[in-house]
């Protein structure tokens, strides 16, 4: 890069990688760092839902995320316990709905789908380069390294749960849920006998667990995440999440979600971690972005896509912003962090109160069946507030679901606290 860059984003995940490309496909120069010794992303699968498929499209990538991934039939949601089928989302009906498909692909595809379109587009991409700090002055900020420092007009950080840049904005800590989650992608003939589906996105809620699975790779694999409350997280102790709880989470539960466990990944695990949202992003002319701004407890599936759904809407801004001399950086800025703080607010919030409600238990529990079964299957309430056009502007964020009364299917239930756990923050 003769000239130095207009951009550095610090972090090559999907959400600098993402930031790269939309900026540099507003005719900037991205330069971005990455602390690892080659890119790349961890072997499981990623759900990508319409509001961040429109999005791929309009990069031109749709066609081959679709050639890579799958474009499942349904999200169905079972009962852990005993198999029974609660509601589903047919997404056949949702791509009509929303004018674009859901989509499973294996993270490896998605990541390097985005790493060859910033190639190809020209981002200056540095590996082995590990950020330790940042400066900030008028009209620029600066990024130090063990090998010096960069400046440049925009610094975006896209570091991740643990941040560095983030420690500018706040002094908060990652969130422990006690949650872990185990993964495990396997070629698609070890499930052949099973019964399991490979046409949908299967997830299996029980007590403090629940049991995901679909296909990836054009039905060549398929892919399970175990997701449970660690005892031991609970207790305070250190080794939380190993291989013991995981089996004893699970004991209880029907006969597919059990055939599937010694199918998990055993040698490593992921505990969950998300953030308390913040209100301010941005700070002169440094901004964070993905996990580095609003890291979420995955129940949404939509941790990946807010990172996409940013670097878009920064884009967009700084397009529309353009002028001989640079962008007015300033305002594009501005723009881009009051919408997506209070977007990605509710989707942090939200996708709490959602893990809260799979994970009942008991009489909350029931409820919470009963509920999901009376629910009308073409009734989108509960994503259109996602799944629709990402917002440029706070006016366009549509409105969330109303609360579901605990009344509402006519079961009496000393529930505690189970009408507050599908109410939307
Ligand atoms: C079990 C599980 C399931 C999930 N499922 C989904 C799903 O179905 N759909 C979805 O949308 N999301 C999902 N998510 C969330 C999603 O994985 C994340 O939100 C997303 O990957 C965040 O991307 P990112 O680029 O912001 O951060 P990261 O992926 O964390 O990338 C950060 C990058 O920055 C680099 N880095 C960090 N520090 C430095 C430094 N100091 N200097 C230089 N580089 C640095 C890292 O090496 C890394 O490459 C899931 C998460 C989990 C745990």
């Amino acid at each position: 890069m003769a000239a130095g860059p207009d951009v550095l984003v610090v972090g090559g995940g999907i959400g600098g990688l993402a930031n790269a490309l939309a900026l540099t496909r507003k005719g900037l120069r991205v330069r971005l760092l990455e602390r690892a010794a080659e890119f790349g992303e961890v072997g499981a699968g990623l759900q990508i839902a319409p509001n961040c498929t429109r999005i791929l499209d309009s990069w031109g990538l749709l066609d081959e995320v679709l050639s890579l991934g799958v474009r499942p039939e349904a999200l169905v949601m079972r009962d852990a316990l005993d198999g029974s089928v609660l509601t589903r989302l047919d997404l056949a009906d949702a791509h009509a709905r929303y004018g674009s498909p859901y989509v499973v692909i294996h993270r490896s595809d998605l990541h390097g789908t985005l790493l060859r379109a910033c190639r190809a587009a020209g981002v200056d991409l540095v590996t082995g380069v590990r950020v330790t700090g940042y400066e900030t002055r008028d009209g620029g900020a600066t990024v130090l390294h063990e090998g010096g420092r960069e400046t440049a007009p925009v610094v975006l950080a896209a570091d991740g749960l643990n941040s560095v840049a983030r420690r500018l904005f706040s002094d908060d800590e990652p969130v422990s849920s006690a949650y872990v989650a185990y993964r495990g992608a396997i070629p698609a003939e070890q499930v052949a006998a099973m019964d399991v589906s490979m046409s949908e996105v299967v997830v299996y809620v029980g007590p403090h667990c629940h049991f995901v699975q679909y296909p990836l790779r054009q039905g060549e694999m398929f892919n399970q995440v175990a997701v449970f409350r660690s005892p031991r997280a609970l207790a305070g102790r250190e080794d939380w999440g190993t291989p013991d709880e995981l089996d004893a989470a699970f004991a209880g539960t029907c006969d597919q979600v059990r055939a599937g466990l010694p199918l998990m990944w055993r040698d490593r695990w992921w505990r969950m971690f998300d953030r308390e949202p913040l209100d301010s992003w941005v700070r002169g002319r440094l901004a964070l972005t993905g996990d580095a701004a609003h890291p979420p407890l995955q129940y949404l599936a939509q941790g990946a896509v807010m990172a996409m759904e940013d670097a878009w809407v920064l884009a967009e801004h700084v397009g529309a912003r353009s002028a001989p001399e640079g962008p007015d950086w300033d305002a594009a800025l501005a723009a881009y962090e009051v919408v997506r703080t209070g977007h990605c607010r509710r989707v942090q919030t939200t996708a709490r109160a959602w893990g809260e409600l799979w994970h009942l238990t008991g009489a909350d529990r029931e409820w919470r069946n009963a509920v999901l079964r009376a629910r009308d299957v073409r009734d989108y309430a509960f994503v259109d507030w996602l799944y629709g056009p990402t917002a440029l502007t706070p006016d366009e964020e549509p409105p969330m679901f109303a609360p579901i009364p605990r009344d509402s299917v006519g079961l009496p239930t000393d529930a505690e606290h189970a009408a507050e756990v599908v109410r939307p923050r």
